[in-house]
């Protein structure tokens, strides 16, 4: 490794971008209308840096070190026929930045514990994963990690879907007192104006992908990759057309009016592209204008085909034998892009709390 690589997506006043995903599963369309698909659009507007949260895959899955490092390829892999391009962007293993794990320390003591306990995603989850009480200490550690991954790339902006809105705002708490404590930051100044401050961090903004939470085919829980409710970006047609065809809306004929508030509906809406036609749908379904459950599912079905299908071709490179080969030498490659920007990062903030004794380099 070394810290002095540059970036070649780095371009002097391009705001930076960082988000990620935990490999506990292949991505689903949730993830697409959550976030990945602005990722994908803002490739060319900003700097963008996407994490791969292994590390964290070990809070609920120590046990599983094989599926754990399959789902870091799956996951690459689905980004990358997502249309997530290695060129453009810096794909970030997060066990290859030391510096993450650094900071994660830093950060912990500027949040209470009470704070991090309280935290509504993680209560949330803690529920919907059944973890009880026997959940490891490194569970909790993870929304403290994640203020590490995030602004160890001091990004402007962070695309997610609804449910980590919670934890980007503690990220922005570590970075208005850290900016506060360390860089004499007046705590009332206005968040845009902190780096201008002298502030080490800007205060990233959270962006919201157009379904903030979609929900999953089971049509309770939001679609999840470990709640077995979801329809992957990886689906075959068939796979998507049975999952579909299995929602349950609880309608006994054509002529009921029906619920446009169930999760088919809310995928017409997220993934039928014409406006009109969901607006026509929505009048018909909600009168029962002799309009079929099975009618619908079936253009939902061919509206998620035509969107996964050139993500199907594109994948096809990386399912192919050697592929896992070309994902690890992008990840090994963007390792070195990675710690350039977040050495950075640990260096200026040891800086400001009197810790450096000069800048180290990372080698073997
Ligand atoms: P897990 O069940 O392991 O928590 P997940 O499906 O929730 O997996 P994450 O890796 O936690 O996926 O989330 C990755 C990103 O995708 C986050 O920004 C998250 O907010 C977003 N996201 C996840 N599920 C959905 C969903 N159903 N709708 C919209 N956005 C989602
Ligand atoms: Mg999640």
């Amino acid at each position: 490794m070394s810290s002095s690589t540059s970036s070649p997506s780095a371009q002097p006043g391009r705001p930076r971008i960082l988000t990620g995903d935990t490999p506990t599963g292949r991505l689903h369309v949730g993830h697409w209308v959550g976030s990945i698909e602005n990722r994908v659009r803002l490739q060319d507007s900003y700097e963008c840096y996407f994490l791969i949260a292994n590390v964290h895959a070990f809070t609920t899955r120590a046990d599983r070190p094989d599926d754990i490092r399959r789902d870091v390829l799956e996951i690459v892999k689905d980004w990358l026929a997502a249309g997530i391009d290695p060129e453009r962007s810096t794909l970030v293993l997060q066990s290859e930045v030391p510096a993450i794990a650094e900071l994660t320390w830093f950060f912990a003591m500027q949040l209470p514990f009470n704070r991090v306990m309280r935290n509504p995603t993680l209560k949330h989850e803690i529920e919907t994963k059944g973890l009880g009480d026997k959940y490891s200490f490194g569970f909790p550690l993870y929304a403290v990690g994640q203020c590490a991954d995030i602004l160890a790339f001091r990004p402007a902006l962070v695309p997610v879907g609804e449910d980590q809105v919670a934890h980007l705002e503690m990220c922005r708490e570590v970075a208005r007192r850290f900016n506060h404590v360390y860089c004499d930051v007046d705590p009332a100044l206005d968040d845009e104006a902190h780096v201008t401050a002298g502030g080490l961090f800007p205060i990233p903004a959270p962006l919201v992908g157009r379904v903030g939470r979609l929900v999953g085919t089971d049509g309770v829980h939001k679609m999840s990759k470990s709640l077995n409710n979801a329809i992957f970006l990886s689906d075959s047609a068939k796979e998507i057309k049975k999952k579909v065809g299995a929602l349950y809306t609880g309608r006994q004929s054509m002529t009921d009016p029906g619920d446009i508030t169930s999760s088919l509906f809310q995928y017409v809406r997220a993934f039928i592209k014409d406006p009109a036609r969901v607006q026509a749908l929505e009048e018909r379904y909600s009168r029962g204008d002799n309009i079929g459950d099975g009618h619908i599912k079936a253009e939902v079905t061919a509206a998620i085909d035509e969107l996964l299908g050139p993500m199907r071709a594109r994948r096809a490179e990386y399912d192919r034998p050697g592929g896992d080969d070309l994902v690890l030498d992008i990840l090994r490659e963007h390792a070195a892009r990675a710690n350039a920007v977040a050495e950075e990062t640990l260096y200026l903030a040891k800086q400001k709390m009197k810790m450096d004794i000069g800048r180290r380099t990372l080698g073997l």
